[in-house]
């Protein structure tokens, strides 16, 4: 498959008057391929709006070049720079980027307008993006008269109407409640599937992100950490921040000596694998649904329940494991009661190194400004 959205060792630093320089984008090598719904996912401040501000052309580069549909459109060492009209580029921002004082018709009509095509040939097009956004009808309304869906479908409209073959949305779907994002995900969906352009959709929030994308790029503090497809993300994450980024994690910090592996704060030994090479201390992550919890000894760390909490859809139990307290979530059925004795077995956790993770302070430093 061709490659439709390059970037090639794309570096952004801001120079800021109080933190001095910030490296919103660290060297990114990204291929999105055509026709891919690609997403960007990472918490605030890692460089998710910078990288598609690059691409759509509201930034210049620090170094580094992006190419679209095979054109290069960006270039620090070359000094080019397309300007965003020039792009073809369909966007959908997270504010509801319609103009109040226009009719629907009028908005989706607007990049048509300002490239002077002739107004059968509008009123056309205008019909049929208004058709796929299910806007029909509306043709005469102000957005002000209409919901935060249906507004957002008025901005998906005029982003579809010039009929691009790259559509980048950035957070599109954060000011509208649960429900309605679920369908318009869908919505967007369908109409990448009719229209077939390639998408980069931004967002924080990973459950979205893994509905959504054929491919996500994980980042944090400006740099790539990972790209892959959401299940292999989650089932292999290749740093503790992507394991901790993408649903619920359970990390358990261990001591590995003399080929066994010892829980912090505990002289019983945790039956796991142990890779190649590994010793001393070290971090294992698991889910909590991956935990297995029983009665029987065998190949089990013999603990207690601590706590038990019914939710809706699953029990969680609050287990110590050496000196740390191990959320376990398990179906109804698996039944135990505070203070029971219990065993837990860890299904195929993975090994991380202690200093693996960024401080806290390094990250909030990031979003200070
Ligand atoms: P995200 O979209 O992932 O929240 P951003 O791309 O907006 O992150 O920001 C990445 C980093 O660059 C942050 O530390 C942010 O504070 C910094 N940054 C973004 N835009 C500017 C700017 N115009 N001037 C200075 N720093 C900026």
């Amino acid at each position: 498959m061709a490659d439709q959205i390059v970037l090639r060792n794309v570096t952004k630093i801001f120079t800021t008057k109080t933190l001095g320089d910030i490296t919103a984008v660290d060297n990114f090598n990204i291929n999105v391929h055509e026709g891919e719904c690609f997403s960007f996912l990472g918490p605030s401040g890692c460089g998710k709006s910078t990288t598609l501000r690059m691409i759509a052309g509201f930034e210049d580069l620090t170094a580094g070049e992006i190419e679209l549909c095979g054109k290069l459109v960006s270039s620090s060492s070359k000094k080019l720079y397309i300007p965003p009209e020039e792009r073809g580029l369909g966007m959908v921002f997270q504010a509801f980027a319609v103009w109040p004082h226009l009719t629907v018709f009028d908005n989706v009509a607007f990049p048509l307008s300002i490239k002077r095509v002739n107004k059968t040939e509008i009123r056309q097009r205008v019909a049929e993006a208004l058709k796929h956004t299910s806007l029909t009808g509306l043709e005469d309304v102000y957005p002000g008269e209409l919901s935060g869906g249906q507004q957002q479908r008025i901005a998906l409209a005029r982003a579809i109407v010039t009929n691009p073959k790259v559509m980048l949305l950035d957070e599109p779907l954060s000011n509208l409640d649960p429900k309605l994002r679920e369908t318009m995900r869908f919505e967007i969906k369908a109409l990448q599937k009719k229209f077939g352009f390639t998408i980069i959709f931004v967002t924080h929030d990973q459950s979205e992100a893994m509905a959504i994308s054929d491919r996500m790029m994980v980042c944090d503090m400006g740099k790539i950490m990972q790209i892959d497809t959401p299940e292999n993300l989650y089932n292999h994450p290749n740093s503790r921040f992507v394991h901790n980024f993408l649903g619920e994690s359970t990390f358990i910090k261990v001591t590995v000596k003399g080929g066994k592996v010892y829980p912090k704060g505990s002289n019983q030994e945790l039956k796991i694998n142990i890779p190649k090479g590994v010793t001393g201390d070290m971090v294992v992550a698991t889910r909590p649904n991956e935990i297995e919890l029983t009665t029987s000894s065998e190949e089990g760390f013999r603990t207690h329940i601590e706590k038990r909490i019914f939710l809706t859809d699953r029990t969680e139990y609050l287990v110590p494991v050496g000196e740390q307290m191990v959320k376990i979530q398990t179906p109804h059925r698996i039944r135990f009661n505070a203070q029971d004795e219990c065993y837990v077995k860890f299904i195929e956790p993975i090994w991380y190194p202690v200093d693996d993770e960024k401080t806290e302070a390094e990250r909030n430093k990031r979003q200070l400004i």
